[in-house]
């Protein structure tokens, strides 16, 4: 199997998901291909619950990694990325390939372009230059 496949199933097994039962796992391949994972961490205050995905590239970005080649989620049913997610993922990766696996093993794979269409980004920032004037004299 895939090794970053594999260890996506695997830190699906450390999920923090006592309140949905929803468990889900990530895994980020480096530039360099070195894999890393993450799980989803709940909260009681749910609010503050972490998807695997962002703590798999937090985890990454801690270690010093700032480019990335594929992602991998699983889950019970092979979901897709939230919102959050599809955003971070976007900013940090840009257009990779993502695969969704289920628990038996399906899979479905594309680019997170497909999943962001017309995303905001950095781009988008460059624009309003304005920001950084002085604010106006009163
Ligand atoms: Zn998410």
């Amino acid at each position: 199997m895939d090794p970053v496949i594999q260890a996506a199933m695997d830190a699906r097994g450390n999920a923090h998901a006592p309140y949905s039962k929803y468990r889900v796992g990530a895994a980020v391949e480096t530039e360099n291909g070195t894999i890393i994972e993450g799980c989803n961490v709940e909260s009681s205050s749910f609010g503050l619950t972490i998807c695997a995905e962002r703590v798999a590239l937090g985890a990454a970005i801690t270690k010093g990694h700032q480019s990335f080649k594929s992602i991998v989620v699983a889950s019970k049913d092979g979901a897709s990325p939230c919102g959050a997610c599809r955003q971070v993922i976007w900013d940090l990766c840009g257009n990779i390939p993502i695969t969704l696996i289920d628990e038996e093993g399906n899979q479905e794979s594309m680019l997170i372009g497909d999943l962001l269409p017309k995303p905001f980004d950095n781009r988008n920032l460059s624009k309003v230059t304005d920001l950084h004037r002085d604010p106006p004299a009163h």
